[in-house]
């Protein structure tokens, strides 16, 4: 499928899945070797990265746990601007090391607030990876510590990601055609 159409927009091919699953492995291979003996709670962000993370799941070999929250559509205003609250990250993470994964990082407030409430919680560290991340976009110092592919400026559909509810089932990824 080159193209395909979801509501009223046209999107075509951009990234191909075989070459988002070579990606995927590169992340799980680097977090093999970083985060061996350090026991992390992978921290799914829904709704937009269980693809992600599902990937990247079956391809840590280490001792690892899995955890997935939300962010309310609640917003109120905070340091970085609009903030959205993070919900169902109910067990203590105390002294844990805490790995965030993002679907994509675009203007970097969206992580950049979730890393600040995690912290709030008292884990030993906190690292974000993430599928996609837009450099072009992205203003923001936003530290990423594993990142899958960059990509440009554009708005994207599939592999998780959405437009208004549709194409999160769409295994390659695809970019609007104006
Ligand atoms: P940020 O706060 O970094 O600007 O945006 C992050 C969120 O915006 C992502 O978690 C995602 O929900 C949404 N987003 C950003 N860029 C895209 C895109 O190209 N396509 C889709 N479907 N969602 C995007």
């Amino acid at each position: 499928m080159s193209r395909v159409k979801l509501l009223d927009r046209e999107f075509e091919l951009s990234i191909p899945e075989e070459k988002l699953l070579k990606a995927v492995d590169q992340v799980a291979e680097k977090m093999n070797k970083e985060l061996e003996g350090k026991n992390p709670l992978m921290v799914c962000v829904l709704n937009g990265s269980f693809m992600f993370a599902s990937d990247l799941m079956k391809r840590l070999t280490i001792p690892c746990e899995i955890s997935f929250v939300k962010l309310s559509s609640y917003s109120g205003t905070g340091s970085t601007g609009q903030v959205k609250e993070l919900i169902g990250l109910n067990e203590d993470i105390s002294g844990r090391t805490i790995v965030l994964l993002e679907d994509i990082v675009d203007t970097g407030l969206t992580i950049i607030n979730t890393v600040e409430q995690v912290k709030q919680m008292g884990p030993a560290d906190v690292k974000v990876a993430t599928m996609l991340f837009k450099p072009d976009a992205c203003k923001r110092d936003v530290k990423l510590d594993y990142v899958g592919m960059d990509i440009p400026n554009d708005f994207i559909v599939g592999y998780g990601l959405d437009y208004d509810g549709y194409g999160r089932n769409l295994k390659d990824i695809y970019t609007v055609v104006e």
